[in-house]
């Protein structure tokens, strides 16, 4: 078994059922089980310009899994739940319905076509740090250290909900 970091978020639709949702998924697949779920934060859209005020706002959040799925495998599954809630890909950190990414699993460093981890940029996302620091506030990432100094350095703006 290993343990996953799996952030969350949405900008479109009703972002809170979207989030519900997905979550009951994520907690309900085979090979699966939740441990934590974040409380939910508020955030501006970023695009590849930088913040983009005119975009509407995400609420984002981390849950925290144990899981017999290996990385590849548990990252199809979050992708089937994107697509399941009508996420599109067209525009690169375009708005969507749903997000899901995968954080760290179990500290692994990988780097190929399909996967990253840790992922590229949760170092710097206050978006993803806050809410995971919430519920593990011990949690290191791998190759940047502990969460707490990720989190205190992060600039962008959140907002609990
Ligand atoms: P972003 O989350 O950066 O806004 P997308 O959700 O559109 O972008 O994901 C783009 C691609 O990133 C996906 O096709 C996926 O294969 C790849 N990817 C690489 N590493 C990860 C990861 N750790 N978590 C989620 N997707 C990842
Ligand atoms: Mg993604």
């Amino acid at each position: 078994m290993t343990r996953a970091v799996i952030a969350f978020g949405a900008n479109l639709g009703d972002r809170e059922a979207t989030i519900a949702a997905a979550v009951r998924e994520i907690a309900e697949a085979t090979g699966v089980a939740l441990v934590a779920v974040s409380p939910v934060y508020e955030s501006a859209a970023v695009k590849d310009s930088g913040v983009d005020d005119d975009a509407p706002r995400y609420l984002n959040g981390v849950i925290v899994v144990e899981t017999a799925l290996a990385p590849h495998a548990l990252l199809e599954l979050l992708q089937r739940i994107e697509l399941e809630h009508g996420r599109e890909r067209t525009e690169h950190w375009g708005d969507r319905t749903l997000d899901l990414d995968l954080i760290d699993v179990d500290g692994i460093v990988l780097d190929d076509e399909r996967l990253v981890l840790p992922h590229p940029r949760a170092s710097q996302r206050a978006f993803v740090l806050a809410p995971w620091l919430d519920i593990d506030p011990d949690a290191e990432l791998a190759g940047h250290g502990p969460i707490a100094a990720l989190r205190a350095a992060a600039t962008d703006e959140v907002v609990r909900r």
